[in-house]
């Protein structure tokens, strides 16, 4: 990270944004928000089409940009301003034309979108800077006061890529968008091998990064992966894939799925292609086996609405760096990092970068495997776990003890694929675990039964709750009955999957344990809910399923408007939290944003009455508005949907739509399967140390700055919100997006 003071002084007059090597999607989003943030700071940006082929070209292919020219482009893969491979940027001669191209339009800072390739260029291009001009001097194509003037190029780099191998930021812009293309055709594969009984092996990019591979057989149930970082262990890896598919089998498994990363290998450095794999599956064991590659599908669709508020970050963010001048010393990188965008020189990330393919080439897996951080090791360790046909057989000394697994509160999706986590971890490490059906009624009525390994098989990708989950909050009357069921089943401890209700409910039975000693046992909560509200976690599990239903439904609204001037009021869900608001306002591009946490007043309403209604009479043809459920009491939706459709008058006209329980419905996204199958095995592993050290510690699991932590449950209630909201009263990090989406819809508050 940078610690440089300011350099106002060094603030551009001019910039240039590019985008250049392989396209990933989300890098218009970061060609938006570079565009929008210079202009709401004065500094006049520059489109370079075509990466460095229209940077050397010159001409039309740089061309001064206005907000308007970045709009509608937000929902579109690849990038619109096109990307290209240059030869000629490689050379000097190539590179001086460069030079004078961006020296004769005031363009002393740049942007770069790119790979480590392009990265690498730009700084090249930043650091010759005042050798190119002297020698434009020289030839007589540049005035020596021309040159004087412009000391200094400034670089800031995003990484766009799909590969996720970039040091100084732990997802690049496009990874998350592949992965949603990897794992819906991994999703459609299962269900065709499962009818046929078939086995695929499925090859995914990544030449020296296994974290698509890794990812989405993570997030699939694939059986077996391989990647580039961990080799085969063994020498006879054949033999061991042989027998775990035989065995898988054996045990019920309906189909076989293999993730073969495209630069995978055994550890003699020889190539593990997705056809060698076939052929052991086939020959060996007589599977019919399919390979599919899936190419360059994986760049291509819509970008996800994480990338999109990725790429929209890290274009805010490059920009504020590029102006307050902190960028004019050495060329920095814009990342992110345990969720807060960082800044860090770039050269020394791109060289990170590079010393894993040399490692990989040297054949030092375990060094590479280390640099690719502990996140990376943990998520590999727990597919080999998750994917056996049965479980590890216990330690001898092992006493087994019993878990249950209940749901608490309304729908989530990825319950299903934490119960099917936290179930497999349970049997792996010689406990029992017991499914509790319907919520904590099945508790109180004593609705118990054991799971066994394949009860569970499948469930990774299903959306909906296979226990089943139900609001309710356990009265004195029913805390004898819930006592009764956990000293009949010989519950020793709890692990509840659920909302904020889920929590209230855990949170009574951890509280009245002096009172029934039956439930003096560990609880621990796994935060599961499509609104993020709930303390001790940044983030929760659906939410991000939901952010996506919001954004594709908010895409498909947007399209049905095309030949009408229309504003749409959109309200989503998370009741008393404004998260999927925010979030989903900057995804979508809306105008106006409607949270609870910020609350809805007349003087606002006024302001951006007015404020759309002059945006309309200059042109503006589509106007979003996002409104969070709970966002205020009066002013409903239907409230707004009234007061913009009078006051739009001939302008526009305005539609309503109340987005509903497509938010909690459908498939988790890769993230939130990631997510929930890494928080199981956390909270089990905290319930079993728990129950191994007779502490009894009720716990909260969360995500805090990307570390998994757990927080004691008896604060939950000092926890949240002093005024009765149903939220935490610690100010939620995604507040740090409400300056970028005002920047991002040109909304000026400055009177408000
Ligand atoms: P991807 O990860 O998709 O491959 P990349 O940015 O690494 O993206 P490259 O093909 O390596 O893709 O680089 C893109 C362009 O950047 C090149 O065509 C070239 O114009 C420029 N470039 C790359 N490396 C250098 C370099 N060492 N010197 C000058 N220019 C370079």
């Amino acid at each position: 990270m940078t610690d440089a003071s300011d350099n106002p002084s060094a603030k551009p007059h001019c910039l240039g944004v590019l985008t250049s090597g392989g396209d990933a999607a989300g890098m218009n989003a970061a060609v938006r928000a570079v565009v929008r943030t210079a202009l709401s700071l004065d500094i006049q940006p520059y489109l370079i089409h075509e990466g460095y082929v229209g940077m050397v070209a010159g001409g039309d292919a740089i061309i001064t940009a206005s907000s308007s020219d970045v709009g509608g482009i937000l929902h579109k893969g690849g990038t619109s301003i096109g990307t290209a491979r240059s030869e000629e940027f490689r050379t000097r001669d190539g590179r001086r034309k460069a030079a004078l191209n961006l020296v004769k339009r005031d363009i002393t800072a740049l942007v770069v979108i790119g790979g480590d390739g392009s990265l690498t260029g730009a700084n090249l291009l930043s650091s010759e800077w005042p050798e190119l001009l002297a020698e434009l001097v020289e030839a007589g194509e540049l005035e020596q006061p021309a040159a004087d003037a412009h000391p200094r190029l400034q670089l800031v780099g995003i990484v766009g890529s799909i590969d996720n191998d970039m040091f100084g930021t732990d997802m690049t812009v496009g990874t998350d968008s592949a992965l949603h293309r990897i794992t819906e055709a991994l999703d459609a594969l299962h269900s065709t091998a499962s009818s046929h009984q078939r086995s695929f092996v499925i090859e995914v990019m990544g030449r020296n990064c296994g974290y698509l591979a890794l990812m989405s057989a993570l997030a699939t149930g694939a059986q077996w992966v391989f990647i580039p970082e961990r080799p085969p262990q063994t020498a006879s890896w054949e033999e061991a894939l042989r027998r775990t598919v035989a065995k898988g089998r054996e045990h019920g498994r309906r189909q076989n799925i293999v993730v073969v990363a495209e630069g995978a290998r055994d550890r003699y450095g020889v190539s593990i292609t997705s056809e060698r794999v076939r052929d052991i599956l086939s020959e060996g064991l007589g599977e019919d086996t399919r390979v599919t590659i899936l190419g360059h599908v994986q760049r291509g669709g819509s970008p996800s609405a994480f990338d999109r508020m990725l790429g929209s970050r890290c274009g805010y963010h490059a920009v504020h760096e590029l102006a307050s001048g902190r960028a004019a010393e050495e060329a920095q990188l814009v990342g992110i990092s345990e969720n807060r965008i960082i800044t860090s020189p770039l050269m020394a990330a791109v060289e990170r970068t590079r010393s894993v393919a040399g490692l990989l080439k040297e054949k030092r897996y375990d060094e590479a495997m280390e640099l690719r951080g502990s996140g990376f090791v943990e998520a590999y360790e727990t597919m080999r776990t998750l994917v056996r046909g049965r479980p590890r057989p216990p330690d001898e000394d092992t006493e087994a003890k019993r878990i249950a697994i209940v749901h608490g509160g309304g729908l989530s999706p990825g319950m299903n694929t934490g119960v099917r986590a936290a179930v497999r971890y349970i049997l792996d490490r010689g406990h029992i675990p017991l499914a509790v059906k319907g919520g904590f009624p099945g508790l109180r009525d004593g609705n118990v039964e054991e799971l066994g390994w394949m009860s569970v098989h499948g469930w990774v990708s299903h959306g909906g709750a296979e226990l089943g989950t139900k609001r309710f909050t356990p009265t004195a009357d029913d805390l004898p009955r819930i006592a009764r069921t956990i000293a009949e089943h010989h519950i020793d401890g709890l692990l509840m999957l659920g909302t904020f209700d889920g929590y209230v409910a855990a949170e009574v039975l951890h509280q009245a344990r002096k009172r029934h000693p039956e439930l003096d046992i560990p609880i621990v909560c796994l935060p599961m809910t499509i609104s993020n509200d709930i303390p001790a976690t940044e983030f929760t599990i659906g939410a991000d399923t939901a952010l996506n239903a919001i954004v594709e439904n908010v895409d498909k609204i947007k399209q049905s408007a095309v030949a009408s001037t229309r504003v749409f009021v959109v309200e989503v869900m998370g009741k008393e939290s404004g998260y999927l608001a925010l979030a989903g306002g900057l995804a979508t591009g809306a105008e106006f944003v409607y949270t609870p946490e910020e609350g809805i007043s007349l003087d606002r309403l006024k302001d951006d009455v007015e404020q759309l209604t002059a945006r309309f009479r200059s042109g503006q043809r589509l106007g979003v508005i996002i409104r969070g459920e709970g966002a205020d009491d009066v002013y409903t939706t239907p409230f707004l949907w009234a007061l913009f459709e009078k006051e739009g008058g001939q302008l526009f006209d305005v539609r309503q739509s109340i987005l509903g329980h497509v938010q909690q419905g459908g498939d988790p996204s890769p993230f939130d399967r990631i997510q929930a199958t890494r928080f199981a095995v956390r909270c089990v592993d905290h319930l079993i140390d728990s129950l191994d050290s007779d502490t009894q510690d009720s716990a909260m699991c969360g995500l805090v700055q990307g570390k998994v932590t757990f927080t004691p449950l008896s604060r939950f209630r000092d926890m949240l919100d002093p005024n009765g909201a149903r939220r935490p009263a610690q100010e939620a990090w995604y507040e740090h997006l409400r300056p970028i989406a005002t920047t991002m819809s040109g909304v000026d508050r400055g009177q408000l």
